[in-house]
């Protein structure tokens, strides 16, 4: 088993695969003024297992395509759609972010939560513009610094895992140079962090590391969630997920 299978195994079971919410995801959605009833179109991008892929489907008339680069999460985001009764408003895709197959200015809307930072922000904005009508809209979450100053190991340990974090207003900054008016933005409360993502991905560690313990690769993908909880538990006043609306002029 490679390490991108070790992580597939550990995720897949999971309702969402970052932090977020039914409720963040709706709260997102409102706060874009769109009339929900009219047939969007909309490209759900990094969306995993697909929790907020059917939220969308739930909470729109529009279709959605989900496009994840991993052939297991669309395979369960399948199922879940089937399940729900969404499964004719869902139409998953292997794709990579970087590489959309997409024709340009096709959607009115590009959903991403907890997902750009495997392109990098600045990047990704600047790409899925491209897609997105003139008028579209672009909600994402980004992980975003909450303060000015921060503590000297939570700094160090996110410079490494992520250089592109950067404060609230660094990340507007960027939607209003890449060509989207921002609308509005808010930050993910801890439930979104620790109910509905760290303490489920907890719960499954000890089998997880029963499982798979001729791997070493697999008590190394614990080790670091761990280190990446402790983090959070530590310092969650200082960094969060913004969930960032704008645009397209
Ligand atoms: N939106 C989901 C998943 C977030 S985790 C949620 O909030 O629950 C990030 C997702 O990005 C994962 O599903 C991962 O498989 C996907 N991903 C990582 N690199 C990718 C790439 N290059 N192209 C498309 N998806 C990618």
């Amino acid at each position: 088993m490679t390490a991108f299978d070790l992580l597939v195994a550990l995720h897949k079971p999971s309702e969402r695969q970052g932090p977020g919410s039914t409720e963040t995801t709706i709260r997102a959605l409102n706060l874009l003024g769109i009339d929900q009833s009219s047939q969007l179109n909309i490209c759900d991008i990094g969306c995993g297992t697909g929790a907020q892929t059917l939220d969308l489907a739930r909470h729109t008339s529009g279709k959605v395509i989900a496009v994840d680069i991993f052939d297991a999460f669309l395979e369960e985001l399948n199922h879940r759609a089937k399940a729900a009764g969404l499964d004719h408003r869902i139409n998953t895709q292997k794709h990579s972010m970087d590489e959309l197959p997409f024709a340009e200015e096709s959607f009115d809307l590009i959903w991403s939560e907890g997902a750009i930072y495997n392109m990098g922000f600045e990047k990704g904005v600047h790409y899925w513009k491209t897609f997105l009508k003139t008028g579209g809209y672009l909600a994402v979450s980004e992980i975003s610094w909450l303060t000015d100053q921060r503590p000297p190991d939570l700094e160090a340990f996110w410079k490494e895992a992520y250089p592109e974090i950067d404060t609230i207003s660094g990340k507007i900054k960027v939607l209003e140079k890449a060509g989207f008016t921002p609308l509005a933005h808010f930050v993910l409360p801890p439930t979104c962090w620790l109910d509905h993502y760290y303490l489920p991905l907890e719960a499954r560690h000890e089998t997880f590391l029963d499982k798979y313990s001729e791997n070493p690769e697999a008590g190394a993908l614990v080790a670091s969630d761990r280190e990446e909880i402790a983090l959070y538990r530590k310092y969650q006043d200082f960094y969060s997920y913004g969930f960032y609306l704008a645009k397209k002029l």
